[in-house]
């Protein structure tokens, strides 16, 4: 099927025709993002494959629609990019990947953690340069401390048992579908009050919706424990930036590690490294020495890639066979909130 492939990079280039060689799609690459400005490049494809910075508001869906696309294929989980009402009006069947590899968010999520704590990223850079002092590098174990996963499902879950089994950690979480096999293992389920109280580390694994929006805010950020470390592996949203740079200038916040950021559409997945950054907000938490960021590379693995590419053409030859793509969204159950 001719499809129309958004915000390319080499590697995406690279591991979808690698998966294509077995299904022959006629896949056109294209550097762009996907917004209002770009997406008459799309006229006359059935399909676009789309990635989690690509813009699906009404406007550029109307204008899909009249070029004659009739299937968005997203080749991440997350789908909080595509107005689902206005996709779902205009007859589009939208699909996505909904798990290629968990453990690859999973993995950098732990990854941010241990670094914060241990600053590695301090270390590192004084090693480098020939600075053997320990002064300002002091951490703290993580047995037994207290940590608090917001959003049990594939991602989740598996820190949340990588705490519990790990590194004897007490884990609290907090779902609107409590996981029963996470109880068993130990993990109890609390008020996001609760939570926010009593946890020393706070990881947010929810999906980005009207109703988890700015979830960490001013409120939330109050009722933390002093010194707090808090990560953010899933959308940029979920955190009310301000709020929480107050938090890190105050030291309620101890160390933040985040892989998304609420405006990174702008900054995520290019090389700015000439470039004058003009976001202050994200320029004044790259001044904190508690913070690391990482530009959405969570799930940025050889095994996730090569799953990715695989269940995006496997959308897009179902959709073309007039088959139910297995990855799509029901757009019912996501507005019914059942997804
Ligand atoms: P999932 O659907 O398996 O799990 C999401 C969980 O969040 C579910 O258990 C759901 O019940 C819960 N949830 C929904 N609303 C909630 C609320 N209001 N409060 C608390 N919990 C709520 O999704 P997943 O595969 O585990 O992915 C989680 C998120 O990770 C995705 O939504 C996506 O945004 C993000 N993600 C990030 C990357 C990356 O590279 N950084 C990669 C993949 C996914």
């Amino acid at each position: 099927m001719k499809t129309a492939v958004f915000s390319t990079r080499s590697y995406d280039e690279c591991f979808l025709k690698a998966a294509n060689q077995k299904v022959g799609h006629e896949l056109h690459f294209f550097e762009a993002r996907l917004t209002w400005h770009t997406c008459r490049l799309a006229e006359g494809f059935p399909a676009v494959c789309v990635f989690v910075n690509d813009q699906l508001d009404r406007p550029v869906l109307e204008k899909l629609a009249a070029g004659g696309t009739r299937l968005i294929a997203l080749r991440c989980a997350g789908f909080n990019n595509v107005d689902l009402r206005a996709a779902q009006s205009l007859g589009f069947t939208v699909a996505r990947v909904p798990a290629y590899s968990p453990h690859a968010v999973a993995e950098h999520t732990i990854a941010l953690v241990l670094a914060l704590i241990r600053r590695l990223h301090k270390a590192y850079n004084r090693v480098r340069e020939g600075n053997f002092n320990l002064e300002g590098l002091l951490g703290f174990d993580l047995y037994r401390k207290t940590v608090g996963v917001i959003g049990t499902g594939k991602i989740g879950s598996l820190v949340a048992k990588a705490f519990l089994a790990g590194f004897g950690c007490r884990v609290l979480c907090h779902d609107v579908h409590p996981n029963r096999e996470l109880v068993q293992l130990g993990a109890e389920y609390v008020r996001l009050e609760s939570l926010c109280a009593e946890s020393d580390i706070i990881t947010l694994h929810c999906p980005l919706l009207p109703e988890t929006y700015h979830l960490i805010n001013e409120t939330t950020v109050h009722y933390m424990k002093e010194g707090v470390i808090l990560i953010n592996t899933s959308r940029g949203a979920l955190v009310d930036t301000r709020a929480v740079i107050r938090g890190l200038k105050t030291g309620k916040i101890g160390g933040l590690g985040l892989d998304v950021y609420e405006e990174e559409a702008d900054l995520f997945f290019e090389d700015l490294s000439t470039r004058i950054i003009q976001d202050d907000v994200f320029a004044r938490m790259l001044t904190f020495p508690n913070v690391i960021i990482t530009g959405h590379q969570a799930f940025f693995t050889q095994e996730a890639l090569e799953a990715i590419a695989a269940q995006t053409l496997e959308n897009i030859s179902a959709f073309e066979q007039g088959l139910r793509p297995p990855g799509l969204i029901e757009v019912e159950k996501v507005l019914a909130g059942q997804l």
